[in-house]
């Protein structure tokens, strides 16, 4: 298998055919971002970046271990229903991420790619019906998801609380990409309004917000506290532990995944 230093041959993006065709792979991943505003400070991008740092970094790891995972490239649109009027958020319906994941997974289901997980890192995706209606349309794949955010309790990382452009993704952005994060005077406080109604914050009751209505500057969690040094420790354990995952799935049994 030729490969200079530079390719990473579990990175379909950089690697050959002259890797593939004699290799066979048991998972794998597709990252799914987005491309929308990020408070006044952080890349349209954020989600993206974000999903290939840390999924290039896991899917590294698992390699070493042994682990025959490819990474596909990730989708850089997502689901922004919510913000149709800010300029530019590139908006992909959820039945399109639906035909899109369809034809992506009858490739890997023809060529014997039974294990697929869809590395999620944006909020306003939600794969699940997807998922369920297509684990019935391809019986043999195993398909799973994973939205890292969720991964550890954020406040044994971070000070204050947020979902969008908060201390979180800006810790992690200065951490990977400095350079596409404006300076700190140019942060906006990510302050977000909440439902009159209060069932809604209870959490039992959902209905899409209307992003420009809930925040000034399109963030919702206060980024102020941000460092690099909170966003690689974050990153650290993050692909430490997605690692385990995607080396536990590349050998698990799909006929006997549960216990006794
Ligand atoms: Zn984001």
């Amino acid at each position: 298998m030729y490969q200079n230093k530079l390719m990473r041959p579990y990175i379909l993006a950089e690697t050959n055919w002259e890797a593939l065709k004699d290799t066979k792979f048991d998972l794998a991943v597709l990252p799914w971002g987005a491309t929308e505003a990020h408070n006044y400070h952080l890349p349209y991008a954020t989600d993206n970046i974000q999903a290939d740092h840390l999924v290039a970094e896991s899917a590294r790891i698992t390699w070493q271990k042994g682990g025959k995972i490819i990474v596909l490239p990730t989708i850089p649109f997502g689901v922004n229903t919510g913000q149709s009027d800010i300029y530019l958020d590139i908006n992909l319906n959820p039945s399109t991420q639906l035909a899109m994941l369809s034809d992506i997974i009858e490739v890997l289901n023809r060529q014997g790619v039974f294990k697929l997980l869809i590395f999620n890192g944006h909020g306003g995706n939600d794969f699940k019906p997807i998922i369920r209606e297509l684990g019935l349309k391809f019986p043999k794949m195993f398909i799973s998801l994973s939205f890292f955010p969720q991964m550890f309790d954020k406040s044994l990382y971070f000070e204050e609380k947020g979902d969008h452009a908060d201390e979180m993704e800006t810790s992690l952005m200065l951490y990977l990409k400095p350079e596409l994060v404006l300076p700190k005077e140019k942060w906006g406080d990510g302050n977000d309004k909440k439902y009159k109604i209060k069932a809604f914050t209870e959490g039992w009751v959902w209905a899409e917000r209307k992003w420009s209505q809930i925040s000034e500057d399109t963030g919702v969690g206060n980024p102020h506290k941000a460092t690099k040094e909170k966003g690689a420790r974050f990153f650290k354990d993050v692909t430490e532990k997605m690692s385990s995952l995607f080396y536990d799935l590349c050998i698990a049994d799909v006929d006997d995944l549960y216990e006794q």
